[in-house]
């Protein structure tokens, strides 16, 4: 049988359906049934379509290495618990932190890896990086076990399909895909029932402007929320968007490290949405769990002691290398490069007041 590709998909469902919302359209361009973009390829790296903190540099997995052995330290040292990446890539984040934290044989000897991973390819390249670490893998948080947990995710929740609402002069209607003579085009929907979770901040809006929301987001923010109020420890998330829940559209499709018309390359590129931070920690704390942050990345990388990380690294390497220690250290903390729009947020068991990295 012939394989359907990710805009045939999509087609079809128009054709039977209707017009989609475009959280639909980002969940089949993105996870459709075995044809969508993460399904389907390795998306990082310079011969790929992006590149992410952990593949910029070793210092960005190791310091969160550090940042997990500090933390289980401050949760008491548990015997035994869940280490968890939610969207791991090529494993590399994970491979760095692991490196890391051989600085307390103790946490690896309790550790257990749980790796939520959707893409085949990947969890192919994961086995590769982490098969000494005898991984399980999950397609979602649903089927890992109960226990304390250190779980992280960078550049995972802004995969997560969002829903755009558009305010017009008749009142709020959702962005949605349709076919118009054969051929995608945005339109405007009745607005679903995910309008009830804009935030206060997007009521504001005036004819025109744009408010998102990802219930996927939110509803993994509530799931961990809850599995750190019961079972304990931390879980942090690293991506790019704003503090403060605000008005703004923030999709966007990304090929060959060049920016491209969302519908132009269903399946080819890469969607994401800026993730609301706010929404996600009080979607954390309505669960139960402490938050912490969202703070910059940059606030983040150099209160864990990036930079004496880098002058380390720097003193065992030659000049060539040096220039890109340097270089990488400037492209994640810089606040016109990764530094300010990227941002960390920590969600705890509530005993936990404080955290590294989270002045
Ligand atoms: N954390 C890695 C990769 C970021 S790309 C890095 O920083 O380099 C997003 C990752 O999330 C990929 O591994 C992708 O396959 C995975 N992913 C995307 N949507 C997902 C979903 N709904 N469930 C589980 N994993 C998902």
């Amino acid at each position: 049988m012939v394989q359907s590709s990710a805009l045939d998909l999509l087609r079809r469902q128009i054709a039977a359906g209707g017009p989609v919302t475009v959280a639909e359209f980002m969940r089949i361009a993105l996870a459709g049934e075995g044809a969508g973009y993460y399904a389907t390829r390795d998306p990082l790296g310079g011969a790929g379509d992006f590149i992410t903190a952990p593949e910029i540099s070793q210092m960005f997995g190791e310091l969160i290495g550090l940042w997990c052995v500090d933390t289980w330290e401050r949760a008491g040292a548990p015997d035994s618990f869940l280490l968890v990446e939610m969207g791991p890539g090529r494993g590399t984040l994970m491979a760095d932190a692991l490196r890391a934290a051989r600085v307390r044989p103790r946490f690896l000897s309790a550790m257990r890896l749980h790796l939520v991973e959707i893409s085949r390819p990947l969890r192919a390249l994961q086995a590769e990086r982490l098969g000494t670490f005898q991984p399980q893998w999950h397609d979602d948080l649903t089927t890992v076990p109960a226990g304390p947990t250190l779980l992280v995710g960078n550049e995972f929740l802004d995969a997560l399909p969002i829903h755009q609402f558009q305010m017009t002069p008749q009142g709020w209607r959702e962005r949605g895909v349709d076919l118009v003579d054969d051929a995608l085009a945005w339109t405007l929907l009745p607005p679903g029932p995910q309008l009830a979770l804009l935030q206060a901040a997007h009521k504001r809006a005036r004819p025109d402007e744009i408010a998102e929301v990802s219930p996927a987001a939110l509803s993994v923010a509530g799931t961990v929320g809850a599995r750190m109020a019961e079972d304990g420890i931390a879980a942090l998330f690293i991506d790019y968007g704003p503090v403060e829940s605000a008005i703004g559209e923030s999709l966007q499709a990304v090929k060959a490290h060049r920016f491209c018309d969302p519908l132009a390359e269903v399946g080819a590129a890469d969607l994401t949405g800026h993730v609301d931070f706010a929404a996600v920690a009080n979607a954390a704390r309505e669960a139960g769990a402490r938050s912490h942050g969202a703070v910059a990345q940059a606030t983040f990388l150099e209160t864990l002691g990036i930079r004496t990380r880098a002058a380390l690294l720097s003193a065992k390497a030659g000049e060539e290398d040096r220039v890109a220690i340097a270089q990488a250290m400037t492209r994640l903390i810089d606040p016109r490069q990764m530094g300010s729009l990227f941002k960390a947020l920590a969600i705890s068991h509530p005993s936990l007041q404080e955290l590294a990295g989270f002045p």
